[in-house]
């Protein structure tokens, strides 16, 4: 039953009582933000740029750059080129496992601990500085809205501090939780911004040391487990708690099951791979607000992923 209710939904995004939740795709050019619009999603939650300048010696002029971004923000343009849907612009989030040659920190003995993402503008503000103007030269000339936020956020200061350069540019200003230390601050976090997304990716290797690309630590680089469902509720009821949006743009936003239960902790919107978004919505359209906060509830009082998976199955299913 569940495969034909997937074939179907379109969307948009709303639990079986009507609970708003946006789904939303994550891209990395204007060739795949297209591509989205095939499928049931209602924007894009996640635009990670550095993947479409990895084949850069040098880093793209402000031109360059406006041109690529203006392509994105058009996408999702209506027929007669409204700029309603939502899109969300990461910035550079160079280093580690998305090196750019213009971006290079030298050697790093660990580089997933070292100067990458937003840490790189401590450095070189320009790089972050030329991108900023950039994303506000294409939310110009399109007249589209785009939100933008920092990769790897660490502390409230770094939060206020990049809050301020999107801003005084008229944007929307976020920042990524995906450090163990943002999910803890994320009141204070809260309090800087106008919005946060999870990146549940970076959160589950950092807050599990295990290495996201390691397979054979697949056990505990795995979103369902316990210390990583307690962060990701820290953060969702804190931005609930002030009225902000709170987005997970990692993959756990791709799995069903999951995608319900951060739905139950006050996530508000859910953005993955494209092909995902039907199997989300159709799970999400399945079940009532009160059952994804059964759901969230009894996974947060498990002690193994297993288990939680199997609360979670029984708690939609009740
Ligand atoms: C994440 O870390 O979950 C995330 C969405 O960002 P990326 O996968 O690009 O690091
Ligand atoms: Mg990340």
């Amino acid at each position: 039953r569940q495969s034909a209710l997937v074939s179907r939904w379109t969307g948009p995004g709303r639990t079986a009582d009507g609970v708003e939740v946006s789904i939303l795709a994550n891209v990395q050019d204007g060739a795949s933000a297209r591509t989205a619009t095939d499928f049931p999603v209602a924007g894009i939650g996640l635009f990670r740029t550095e993947l479409a300048f990895l084949d850069r010696a040098s880093e793209p002029t402000v031109a360059e750059q406006t041109t690529l971004y203006q392509e994105v923000v058009d996408a999702f343009a209506t027929d007669s080129g409204a700029h309603t849907a939502k899109i969300v612009i990461r910035t550079l989030d160079a280093g580690s496992d998305k090196p750019l040659l213009f971006a290079d920190q030298g050697t790093e003995a660990n580089p997933a601990l070292g100067v990458r993402g937003l840490r790189i503008a401590f450095a070189d503000p320009g790089l972050l500085d030329r991108q900023l103007d950039a994303i506000a030269a294409a939310a110009r000339a399109t007249g589209g809205s785009p939100w933008v936020m920092a990769p790897m956020v660490a502390t409230a200061a770094e939060a206020r501090g990049f809050a301020a350069k999107v801003r005084e540019r008229g944007l929307t200003a976020g920042v990524m939780i995906e450090i163990p230390s943002a999910a803890l601050l994320a009141p204070a976090i809260l309090a800087e911004v106008d919005f946060v997304s999870i990146g549940t990716n970076d959160l589950t290797q950092y807050t599990m040391a295990a290495d996201r690309m390691s397979s054979e630590l697949a056990g505990l680089t795995d979103p369902w487990q316990p210390a990583v469902l307690a962060l990701i509720d820290r953060v969702a009821s804190s931005g609930a708690a002030v009225s902000k949006s709170v987005g997970v743009c990692g993959e756990a936003a791709a799995d069903p099951l999951l995608a319900c239960v951060l739905v139950g902790m006050g996530v508000t919107s859910l953005s993955s791979a494209p092909a995902a978004a039907a199997g989300v919505g159709a799970a999400l359209a399945d079940v009532t607000l009160a059952q994804c906060q059964a759901a969230a509830r009894a996974a947060l009082a498990t002690a193994d992923p297993a288990a939680a998976r199997l609360a979670v199955a029984d708690a939609l299913h009740a």
